[in-house]
């Protein structure tokens, strides 16, 4: 399955044999995590509040620049703000600050000669799991959240409002919006959980990935308004 979202520049891969430091591809986005680098988290190098997940049913963009659903959930290194480059990359140095503990996708990604990096991408991903321990109270809640905030639920809402029933749709999404800030509201506020792991647990926020369903949200306090927008979500 092709999932990560590093492009290789354009030019002459085929006759190179080196890395050119470019940072095309730290620049288009973090790697996908996979099993192996959980001794990352293990060792200090990464941490939860660096990464964030990216849940089953959301759409991502290919390394051929296509989109597909997610039939799991991967865990990925976050961007620099609302940047994709990713939040290890020194721009300055054009370097990485993680070098020698960089996951396995970057080490074996040689933009000349993408076999490795296949071969890298086929192995098991990491999940949220691998990162909790099983008596960790957070399970309950993250259980809780998959059930009630589902892609699936929100991608048959946004097909609700084209029918009869849209005033339906429209209720089951705010209450959709509503439950997804209000689980991070409550573990931050209320429990002093640091808000930096919240997407790690819970995915990136409805309120922001909505917009793959071509829908926009204005936040007023806590309560959220819906408006469509013209151009579908860019993963
Ligand atoms: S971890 Fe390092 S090598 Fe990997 S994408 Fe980020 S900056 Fe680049």
């Amino acid at each position: 399955m092709v999932k990560a979202d590093h492009i290789m520049p354009e030019g002459d891969e085929g006759a190179r044999t080196h890395c050119l430091r470019c940072g095309t591809c730290c620049m288009k986005g973090g790697p996908t995590l996979h099993a192996e680098d959980a001794a990352l988290f293990t060792k200090g190098a990464l941490a939860r509040s660096r990464v964030y997940t990216l849940r089953k049913g959301e759409v991502v963009r290919n390394v051929d620049d296509t989109l597909m659903v997610l039939d799991q959930e991967i865990i990925k290194i976050k961007g620099h703000g609302e940047a994709w480059t990713c939040i290890f990359y020194d721009d300055d140095q054009k370097a990485c600050k993680i070098y020698e503990h960089r996951p396995v996708e970057c080490r074996a990604l040689k933009c000349w000669d993408l076999r490795e990096f296949e071969e890298v991408m086929a192995r098991p991903d990491l999940q949220r799991r691998d990162l909790i321990e099983p008596d960790d109270g957070i399970l309950k809640f993250i259980e809780a959240h998959e059930q009630r905030c589902p892609y699936i639920a929100l991608e048959s809402a946004e097909k609700g409002l084209r029918g009869p029933d849209s005033d339906k749709a429209v209720e089951k999404i705010l209450d959709l919006l509503q439950y997804d800030h209000y689980i991070r509201t409550f573990l931050t506020e209320k429990l002093n959980i640091d808000p930096n792991v919240m997407d790690f647990f819970f995915g990136r926020p409805l309120a922001a990935t909505i917009r793959m369903f071509g829908l926009c949200v204005r936040q007023e306090g806590d309560n959220f308004l819906l408006t469509p927008i013209d151009a579908r979500y860019d993963p």
